[in-house]
């Protein structure tokens, strides 16, 4: 049988995987959804602590695509995405961290956007053309992206990027692949980009003859391998413990993902949301209102969120009801200050190198601990600590923080970036230049 996929807001009407994936967004505005998750089977059960982090993620991409992609095709495709390790780190009694850094381009987007790449280019592989993948990052997204679909056959990738607005070697991760990766350096903020990426999409014509897709992360493709570390992480428990997991969180799509593993079985204790000044999520499960607003910037930046993406999909997974979601998730949120200042305490105390984004998850850790002193608290470690390297040096000092070769190799390339202005004339121009 294969899986059917929903708009959260049309649950009666269904698309197949291409389109729910290449689409990435529904005309309605909601969210793709699986139709249905069941709990893995016995075989799985039986032996799934003996797996590796690849192996599980077979079973989990099967149990939710089931055949709507051959078993060989989707095999293939997990165990090229899921190919770095993801280490459980116990920090301290009771308190672990799950590294999800130890991907290309160091942050756990490596594994949403790995899968996704591969999926697209499977889905895609008879059609005429080639699929372009437009994408605005402030960031870490683009990295991730652009690392992930170099060199798939039948892609090519456009990255919109804010000139002078991301940090040196991120610039350098979007700049220097070459190949199938082309990025636009906009003389603007990261609004503008997005703004164009959106105005391409609305022009039927260019977006029918070009085969645009969107690489955003709402994408459900991305979502499923990302609940892949989860199991992961709980394999690694001494047997009998249930894991309380706390989830760095900006769109949500973390927590998801681990709900989506606890629907296929998966054995969890609690869930803790952490966010930083950014806590609509936090301050919803508080007081029952849900209130987005303009996000505010803060050293722990991927998190810099007002509006939260896969809120809606949390929504659907608790049936709408305020009390359901507070019963299953916590929510935490902390400052830049004591962010800073848990950087230097826990080095100082453990050796544990923590980033900002981590420390706000180690802050929700310690809290929910406090109360519950029976908990093992999984946090996870969602970048690299070098990718912050600003802040890391400000509270550790100069040279404190290692930087891994693949990303201080990325220093001496070439940067190869087309400069644009915001006009949307100037980019649909260039755009239908580019067809071939
Ligand atoms: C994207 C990102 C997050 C936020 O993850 P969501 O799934 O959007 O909640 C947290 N930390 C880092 C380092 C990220 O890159």
């Amino acid at each position: 049988m294969s899986q059917r996929f929903y708009s959260t807001k049309s649950p009666d009407q269904f698309v197949d995987i291409k389109e729910a994936v290449l689409r990435s967004l529904p005309a309605d505005n909601g969210l793709y959804m699986p139709e249905s998750i069941e709990r893995l089977g016995h075989g799985f059960w039986e032996s799934w602590r003996d797996l590796s982090l690849a192996d599980i993620g077979v079973h989990v991409a099967k149990a939710i695509f089931r055949d709507s992609i051959p078993a060989d095709e989707l095999e293939k495709i997990t165990r090229e995405s899921a190919n770095f390790p993801a280490p459980l780190v116990t920090v301290k009694e009771k308190a672990h961290v799950l590294e999800l850094f130890h991907g290309p381009t160091l942050a756990f987007k490596d594994f949403g956007a790995r899968f996704m790449a591969r999926l697209m280019g499977w889905l895609t592989r008879d059609d005429d053309g080639l699929l372009t993948v437009l994408v605005a990052t402030s960031g870490d997204t683009g990295g991730a992206v652009a690392s992930a679909f170099h060199g798939i056959p039948g892609t090519r990738v456009i990255i919109l990027y804010p000139k002078g607005k991301v940090s040196g070697l991120q610039e350098k991760q979007l700049t220097t692949l070459g190949g199938n990766i082309t990025a636009l350096e906009i003389t603007g903020t990261f609004d503008d980009c997005q703004r164009l990426v959106k105005s391409a999409f609305l022009k039927r014509e260019m977006s029918e003859n070009l085969n645009l897709t969107s690489a955003n992360s709402i994408n459900i493709s991305r979502l499923v391998p990302q609940s892949f570390y989860y199991f992961e992480a709980a394999k690694n428990l001494p047997e009998g413990v249930k894991p309380t997991f706390v989830i760095p969180s900006g769109n949500f799509g973390n927590l998801t993902a681990g709900l989506l593993a606890e629907k296929l079985g998966l054995e969890v204790e609690h869930f803790v949301a952490a966010t930083n000044r950014n806590d609509v999520v936090p301050e919803y499960l508080r007081e029952g209102e849900y209130r987005p607003r303009p996000s505010v910037a803060t050293i722990s930046n991927a998190m810099d969120v007002g509006a939260p993406s896969n809120f809606a999909r949390l929504e659907e997974i608790f049936g709408y009801e305020w009390e359901a979601m507070k019963a299953r998730v916590a929510g935490y949120a902390y400052g830049d200050k004591i962010t800073r200042e848990t950087i230097r305490r826990i080095k100082s105390e453990t050796d544990y190198t923590l980033e900002p984004h981590g420390a706000i998850g180690w802050l929700a850790a310690e809290a929910w601990r406090e109360s519950h002193p029976e908990a093992h608290t999984v946090v996870l470690e969602t970048a690299h600590p070098s990718k912050f390297l600003d802040v890391m040096e400000e509270e550790l000092g100069a040279g404190e923080v290692e930087i891994p070769g693949r990303l201080a190799c990325l220093a001496d390339r070439q940067k190869s970036a087309i400069q644009m202005g915001t006009k949307e004339g100037e980019f649909h121009d260039w755009l239908s230049s580019i067809r071939e």
